[in-house]
């Protein structure tokens, strides 16, 4: 009978699903705890505060340009090599993914 086979794979999906529940509930409860530790009115105000900071993140996030082998898709935006590129209408290129 089918239900005998389904028991025993509902079994393990329970399981599984309560393990990445629990998982699920401590990282919620991480976010929960480290979003209260940051105010509101604190965070905007960082984000607006000009200068000294900016000079490090252009550092850490180094902005490449467009390679010569390279497109930028119409769709998601993404920089991809010319090998994904799947379509092309005039100026629009279109990755594999997003012509799909
Ligand atoms: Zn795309």
């Amino acid at each position: 009978m089918a239900t005998d086979y389904d028991a025993p794979r509902r079994n393990e999906a329970d399981e599984l699903g309560e393990d990445s529940l629990e998982e699920l509930k401590a990282r919620r409860a991480e976010a929960q705890s480290s979003s209260v530790d940051v105010d509101e009115t604190d965070f905007n105000e960082s984000l607006e505060l000009p200068g000294a900071d900016l000079s490090n993140e252009e550092l850490t996030v180094r902005v490449l340009p467009k390679q010569e082998d390279e497109f930028t898709c119409s769709r998601c935006f993404l920089v991809q090599h010319r090998s994904r590129l799947a379509a092309s209408r005039g100026n629009e290129n279109y990755c594999r993914d997003c012509a799909a």
